[in-house]
């Protein structure tokens, strides 16, 4: 049988910043990844590693360097602006601080509604009932669209965030880190509410996060990323089970356990830190802080290799 095409195509996607002084800075380095209709595919690695740039290269809030990127079949990237302004509807964007993208003087309902302004939708009344709706299906109560931004807690405006990023429909969200800088009780309630609203709606989620416990329960497969690559990818259950990638083992040994959470506050550390991406190791970008690298990881940089079906990952390590 023939699969569905995915929903995003992303080949070769690369970021390279010029920097002054003729340094090159690349911050996304060649990433290609797939996420299918109504799946969600979770993005993590330590601060630095390119996740967002990898968000805001989709979406084309940054120009890639190179690579292609379709959504739905068309290609995004060599689209004119008038384009872009279209498909943008088809894919909208969370980010962690949703304060900041909020315009602290415009009332809730109205933040909700400029979308419609924005793309000349509905006749005013319809406008409104529509709010309103968005409002019930994110758990806000009618009245709050008299409210402003500061006169919400954390939780509740990731919850405005979240509706008027649906406001247009769209087919895909890229969540940058949405529930990172809200209490751990109050990320669950917003990682339960994604996933009732990708259930109703049948929505698509790149989901970042710098911690692989937040995107377990969200994610359908994980991309692991370290300095501007995708060193492993898998889905969720093979990636806990069986990660192959040394940088993976990593970041699952730091992730608490139940019994970390539950009072016990020891936590693995991650070892050293990850290098600077203005001067990347050669070889294996991850040879640096790799307990089990032999020389030829300090040469060559290992490609992707298939471990099992939909499991890649790139390490010399791997038999
Ligand atoms: P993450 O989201 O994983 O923390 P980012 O995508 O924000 O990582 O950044 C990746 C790398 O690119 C970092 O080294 C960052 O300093 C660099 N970077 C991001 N934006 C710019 C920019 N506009 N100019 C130069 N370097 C940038
Ligand atoms: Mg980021």
């Amino acid at each position: 049988m023939l699969e569905a095409a995915p929903l995003l195509t992303v080949e070769g996607l690369a970021k390279h910043y010029q920097l002054d002084g003729g340094h090159t800075l690349k911050a996304v380095d060649g990433v290609d990844l797939h996420i299918g209709r109504g799946e969600t595919l979770g993005l993590v690695g330590e601060s630095g590693c390119g996740k967002s740039t990898v968000g805001k290269t989709i979406l084309r809030l940054v120009e890639p360097s190179r690579g292609s990127v379709q959504l739905d079949g068309v290609e995004i990237t060599g689209l004119s602006y008038a384009a872009l302004r279209q498909q943008r509807r088809n894919m909208q964007v969370i980010f962690q601080d949703p304060y900041a993208s909020l315009n602290p003087k415009m009332k809730a309902g109205a933040i909700v509604a400029e979308p419609f302004i924005n793309y000349g939708l509905f006749a005013p009344r319809e406008r409104t009932e529509r709010v309103a709706d968005l409002f019930a299906r994110v758990g806000l109560r009618p009245d709050q669209m008299d409210r402003y931004p500061h006169e919400f807690s954390g939780g509740q405006r990731q919850r405005l965030g979240i509706a008027r990023a649906l406001a247009l429909e769209p087919k895909l969200v890229i969540g940058d880190e949405p529930v990172s800088a809200l209490d751990v009780s109050v990320q669950a309630q917003v990682i339960n509410l994604m996933v009732r609203l990708q259930e109703e709606l049948g929505l698509s989620y790149l989901f970042i996060a710098h911690d692989l416990a937040v995107v377990r329960h969200i994610s359908d497969r994980i991309a692991v990323m370290y300095l501007g690559r995708i060193v492993e990818m898998a889905g969720t259950e093979a990636l806990f089970e069986t990660p192959s990638h040394p940088y993976t083992r990593m970041l699952l040994a730091s992730v608490p356990s139940a019994d970390a959470r539950r009072g016990d506050r020891r936590r693995t550390v991650l070892r050293g830190e990850p290098p600077s991406p203005l001067a990347p190791p050669p070889g294996c970008p991850f040879h640096t802080r790799c307990p089990d690298a032999m020389e030829r990881c300090r040469i060559e940089l290992p490609k992707p290799r298939q471990m099992a079906p939909g499991h890649m990952a790139a390490c010399h390590l791997i038999p």
